[in-house]
């Protein structure tokens, strides 16, 4: 793994203003935080450089406020939820550069911890303007992103300043980092990848980067009937892209030419409503009717499935594999986790998730906490299953 600094390298941080780049990206419900755990992620970091006797300033962004100051997007709306984790009082600063900024900070003492203003009030932050960014270094002396989840952009809060000062990855970071290394960086082979979810279209640079990298691509979800129909397989009324029939066969020859084995379901379970507990038939994929829709991978596959997961050494998935939110099309999603999560407890997998709807899909079959590491990024897990560089972790790059 490229070598970055972590907080074991930062040496003595007593009174010094260290700028942790943070995710506070969280949801309210009636004025109060309801889902702390973007939250939560960011506390061994700071907790730790607090102990340290550093002055912990807060960088994050909230909404998208475009480069303007609104107060429906103030970071001081999280502040409760802030506090109720840390399990203290925590000041809130209503700027994040400028004398104001420097003001509020000026009456911090050694342990503090402080959140500055959305950065996104700022025009300088999403352009990555270089004036914003010497603003953020003006008010700190050391920084630390401990936000993955934003390292897929060029901001001023997490790129242009990781230039400007030392610049560390905080706990959680690193963590994630390790994770995605293990996963796809240096993994141990053979290694499967689960690429499920609605759309081939939303996953096509995802699957390219993929075929190249892994020994097993198991293809599940709506995506998966693209790729039977580039089989010449007619899937009914089922979710399928036609019009990139091409690009799937592309896929399969970039596979092949890889090393790459492509599993795709041969038995699936269908429907001709979208609905919860519909009639439904388990069939072979060349016996979908012409006012059916495939909804979901069936037994015989999810076996099969079970026993590639059995033969590797990793695992990286992203996307389910059936309309798992609609019972009974959650069966093979929660399936296949719960192969994966004995196979992880009994060691003999690393397992690495990420994806809104696939942490939704994990928690659902009740194994999130059994896999090596989920990851809640969102877009920067994508984009890193693409093959991507990330800006903000480039830029932590010593
Ligand atoms: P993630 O958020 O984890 O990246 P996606 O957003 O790509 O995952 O995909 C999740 C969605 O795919 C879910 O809403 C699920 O219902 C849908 N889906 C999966 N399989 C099918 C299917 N066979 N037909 C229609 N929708 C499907
Ligand atoms: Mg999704």
């Amino acid at each position: 793994m490229t070598a970055f600094k972590t907080l074991d390298d930062i040496g003595d941080v007593t009174g010094k203003r260290v700028l942790v780049r943070v995710d506070l990206n969280v949801p309210l419900f009636e004025g109060a935080v309801s889902d702390a755990t973007r939250i939560q992620a960011a506390m061994p970091t700071i907790r730790e450089l607090s102990d340290k006797g550093a002055i912990v300033l807060l960088l994050a962004h909230f909404g998208r406020p475009k480069g303007a100051k609104n107060p429906t997007q103030s970071l001081s709306l999280v502040m409760g939820g802030v506090e109720d984790v840390l399990g203290h009082s925590v000041m809130f600063i209503p700027e994040a550069v400028g004398e104001g900024a420097k003001a509020g900070i000026a009456v911090l003492a050694a342990g503090d911890v402080a959140v500055m203003e959305n950065t996104r009030f700022y025009p300088g932050e999403e352009t990555n303007d270089p004036a914003f960014a010497d603003g953020l270094a003006e008010i700190g002396d050391l920084y630390v992103n401990d936000a993955f989840s934003a390292a897929h952009r060029a901001h001023g809060s997490t790129e242009g300043i990781a230039h400007r000062l030392p610049a560390y990855a905080g706990r959680a970071m690193e963590a994630e980092l390790k994770a995605l290394d293990a996963a796809l960086g240096n993994p141990v082979h053979p290694v499967a990848a689960v690429v499920g979810g609605a759309k081939v279209s939303s996953k096509i640079d995802v699957l390219r980067n993929l075929v190249s990298k892994v020994d097993h691509l198991i293809i599940g979800g709506g995506m998966a009937n693209t790729f039977l129909a580039a089989r010449g397989v007619d899937v009914g009324k089922s979710l399928c892209e036609h019009n990139l029939v091409d690009t799937a066969n592309a896929i399969f020859d970039a596979a092949d030419a890889a090393g790459c084995t492509i599993h795709l379901p041969y038995d699936v379970v269908v429907s001709k409503e979208f609905a919860p507990n519909p009639p439904t038939r388990t069939v072979n994929v060349h016996e979908v009717a012409a006012d059916e829709m495939i909804l979901d991978v069936g037994p015989a596959a999810v076996e099969a499935l079970a026993d590639v997961l059995k033969n590797c050494r990793t695992l990286v998935w992203n996307g389910p594999l059936g309309a798992f939110e609609t019972p009974p099309f959650d069966t093979a999603t929660v399936a296949l986790a719960k192969t994966a999560a004995a196979l992880t407890r009994e060691g003999s997998l690393i397992s690495v998730a990420g994806g809104g709807d696939t942490v939704a899909a994990l928690n659902h079959a009740g194994v999130a906490g059994d896999f090596t590491f989920v990851s809640t990024a969102g877009g920067a897990f994508l984009e890193w299953m693409e093959g991507k560089a990330l800006p903000g972790v480039d830029a932590l790059k010593a």
